[in-house]
């Protein structure tokens, strides 16, 4: 295995509709759809799509869902031995309600990713020791992260550290032992607790995370592209201009398409150009995992 993702699946249960029910009342919705996500299966299916050997270590409950997710998991080349089942809880879920203006209203049960656990980490001790790159969110339990961080650092492999959602007590003392850390601009302001609106703003914040001791910090703009920043040195790299359709979803392609890329060749620059590129790509169609193309729909969008 080239990339281990220890994190999160969840189930999106999709309503559309203009109308949300008050208390006591019943309204019948136009549409629904379910889909998968979880920031950690996200990253892990875009690295995948591109042909990375990838492993997930992560959580499923004792439902329905369950097999779904491990089949999705499985048809894009993620290897799910150690996608394990929570006896007793259920999957992770989220309803997400979008209106016609294209607005979210998000609800999130983590359900059996709550349950994940450093027994599950050291259940895959051997298969992870041998891989070349471990991705991290904050979906699971933050002890759980500590402990994988913990364990990268004992077997040397380096540790891109995604902290969405932002976790306002995250210890940044484990960030600085990862080699990248990789906030959007709401997770900067969150960690920080400064403003993010201009350019000065986000140099400013990542200038003040740096501070703490961070080896490379990535941060993602949105449709102002990314900046890499290490000591002094800043890297920005432009959004691909597209046309948004839907952008749930981007900052976990461009974390899944860095990873593939840094572990081919370590070159930063190159695996930031590339990660803007597939995200924009995966801007332009609706959904989220069904939104990541695959090598062949890659290449023809970098053509
Ligand atoms: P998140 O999904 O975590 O909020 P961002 O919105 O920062 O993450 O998006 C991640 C990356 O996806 C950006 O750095 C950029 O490269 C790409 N991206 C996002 N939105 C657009 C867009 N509208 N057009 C082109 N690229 C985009």
């Amino acid at each position: 295995m080239d990339i281990a993702v220890i994190g999160s699946n969840m189930v999106d249960l999709i309503t559309y509709t203009n109308q949300m029910p008050k208390a006591g009342e019943t309204l019948e919705a136009p549409d629904f759809a379910i889909g998968c996500g979880g920031k950690g299966a996200n990253q892990a299916v875009a690295a995948a799509r591109l042909g990375a050997k990838v492993m997930m270590v992560s959580k499923v409950g004792e439902d329905l869902f369950a097999e779904n997710t491990v089949n999705n998991l499985q048809r894009a080349g993620v290897d799910t031995r150690h996608v394990t089942v929570a006896a007793g809880t259920s999957s992770g879920v989220a309803p997400i309600f979008v209106d016609d203006q294209s607005q979210n209203r998000i609800l999130i049960i983590k359900g059996a990713n709550n349950h994940l656990s450093a027994a599950d980490i050291d259940a895959a001790a051997d298969e992870l020791k041998a891989c070349k790159l471990l991705v991290l969110q904050l979906e699971v339990p933050l002890p759980v992260v500590y402990y994988a961080i913990d364990f990268a650092n004992q077997h040397g492999i380096p540790v891109i550290l995604n902290p969405a959602p932002a976790v306002a007590g995250l210890d940044i003392d484990y960030a600085c032992r990862c080699d990248f850390f990789m906030p959007n601009e709401t997770e900067l302001e969150i960690l920080t607790g400064l403003p993010v609106v201009t350019e000065e703003d986000v140099l400013r914040a990542g200038q003040k995370l740096l501070g703490h001791g961070l080896k490379n910090l990535i941060i993602t703009l949105g449709s102002r592209g990314s900046l890499w920043m290490q000591g002094d040195h800043c890297h920005s790299v432009a959004a691909t201009p597209v046309k948004a359709v839907d952008t749930s979803g981007a900052g976990d392609a461009f974390i899944g398409c860095f990873a593939h890329y840094l572990v081919q060749d370590g070159d930063i620059p190159r695996a930031m150009a590339l990660a803007s590129a597939f995200a924009a790509c995966s801007v332009t169609g609706r959904g989220t995992q069904r939104s990541y193309p695959d090598m062949d729909t890659f290449q023809r969008f970098l053509n």
